[in-house]
């Protein structure tokens, strides 16, 4: 008998369309092996084994991962772990997963940043992939679309209604595919990162404001930054692209 835990975000996959849809998804090529995060009972690692590639998994629960090392025997190198810390792949991987709602953001972010990650698939809460896939301007863009697009493209696949899981979360889920990038940016993605975070601290606030005390920043010292890249100094964070966001980096390191 399944006894989900609330503490570890599950909410069992009972809709197998949905379960083929996200493997179908993956599409591994050369000699990519498939990570799946958090196999729970099974229900995306039954499709993941057919694909005929190595398949590594990581789960956090004791009870679920002895359960799964009898199902799936040799077929599942099966590690007893916690995804947000335990070692990725040496060797190029797709990664898939029904992630736990409550480590989903830091595990989108462990796994699109990691060099061997060449795709992942992920069913998250729908409004946590509304932020991912959110452009300029549009009420749920910030901080997590452009960390995402910094490392990767990022396109919604399906939705999911509540009765899809059992037990039934509050919130719908959606599917989201995530191809990590190398774009043609100047400054240094973690220079990037690290200029978005600050951006964003406040919402209501101009970027002016959010960004004194960036690095040298004074207030003054950012309108200046922010004119020099030739936006409007009371601009708010919301309405920047990430090739704006690279622009504004390279005129503050500029500035020494
Ligand atoms: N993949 C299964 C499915 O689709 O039915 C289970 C999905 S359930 C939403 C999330 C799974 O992640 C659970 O099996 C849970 O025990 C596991 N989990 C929770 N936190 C984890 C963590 N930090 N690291 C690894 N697995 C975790």
């Amino acid at each position: 008998m399944l006894n989900p835990k609330k503490m570890w975000g599950q909410n069992f996959l009972r809709n197998p369309r949905a379960a083929r849809d996200i493997v179908a998804a993956l599409q591994p090529a050369g000699d990519d092996i498939v990570l799946e995060i958090g196999p729970g009972d099974g229900a995306l690692t039954r499709e993941l084994v057919t694909l005929g590639r190595p398949v590594r998994a990581i789960e956090i629960d004791p009870e679920l991962a002895a359960r799964l090392r009898k199902t799936f025997g040799d077929k599942l190198d099966l590690v007893e772990g916690d995804a947000t810390d335990a070692p990725l792949p040496e060797e190029p991987f797709r990664a898939a997963g029904n992630l736990p709602y409550n480590v989903a953001t830091p595990i989108v972010r462990r796994v699109i940043t990691n060099p061997n990650c060449r795709r992942a698939v992920f069913m998250l809460q729908k409004e946590v992939v509304d932020k991912i896939v959110a452009r300029p301007s549009e009420e749920e863009y910030g901080y997590l679309s452009l960390f995402v697009r910094i490392y990767a493209d990022a396109r919604q696949l399906f939705t999911l209604p509540p009765n899809s899981f059992f037990p039934k979360p509050k919130v719908w889920s959606a599917v989201v595919l995530l191809d990590p990038v190398d774009r043609p940016l100047q400054s240094a993605k973690e220079d990037l990162v690290a200029l978005v975070s600050w951006s964003f601290r406040m919402r209501r606030k101009t970027l002016a404001n959010n960004l004194a005390g960036f690095r040298d920043l004074d207030k003054r010292g950012a309108e200046e930054s922010i004119e020099a890249a030739s936006f409007d100094p009371r601009v708010r964070a919301e309405a920047l692209s990430l090739e704006q966001f690279d622009a504004l980096a390279t005129v503050i390191r500029s500035r020494g």
